[in-house]
């Protein structure tokens, strides 16, 4: 059995809906972390069935952590010191989403300019709209 005891320091990416452990290994970017990092796919889970998790060893966090509440609500991570747990919580969504989702408009500027930023902020509804057309996200990631 897995053990999260056995991280020093770090964070770990806890409740991964199964299968999309590497999808958000691959948003984090964590290939270009120089830090130990481990994906663990399929993992039995009581509460959930299956998940995918992610151990990040170091005490430098990963950028753009935030983007997981957005991605699903049940992420929670999990962030360790010295052996012992110190704070576990789910990530609020961000204001911003930046390549994390591409725009549906056809006619959008991040359609038609291949090197455009998808960027998407916030509604005071709670929805993320295209900062360039006003496009609001249809599906939910
Ligand atoms: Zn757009």
């Amino acid at each position: 059995m897995l053990k999260i005891e056995s991280i020093q320091d770090g964070i770990v990416i806890d409740h991964i809906p199964e299968g999309r452990g590497m999808e958000i290994y691959q948003l984090l970017h964590l290939e270009e972390q120089k830090q130990s990092v481990a994906l663990l796919q399929s993992v039995r889970s009581q509460k959930y069935g299956h998940k995918d998790l992610i151990k990040i060893e170091g005490t430098t966090l990963p950028e753009r952590l935030d983007i997981l509440g957005y991605l699903d609500s049940n992420i929670t991570l999990i962030l360790i010191q010295n052996g012992q747990v110190i704070r576990k919580y789910h990530p609020i969504p961000p204001m911003y989403l930046k390549n994390v989702i591409k725009c549906q408009n056809p006619r959008c500027i991040t359609s038609i300019e291949k090197n455009c930023d998808h960027i998407f902020k916030m509604s005071p509804s709670g929805t993320y709209r295209c900062i360039y057309c006003n496009q609001e996200i249809s599906v939910h990631a």
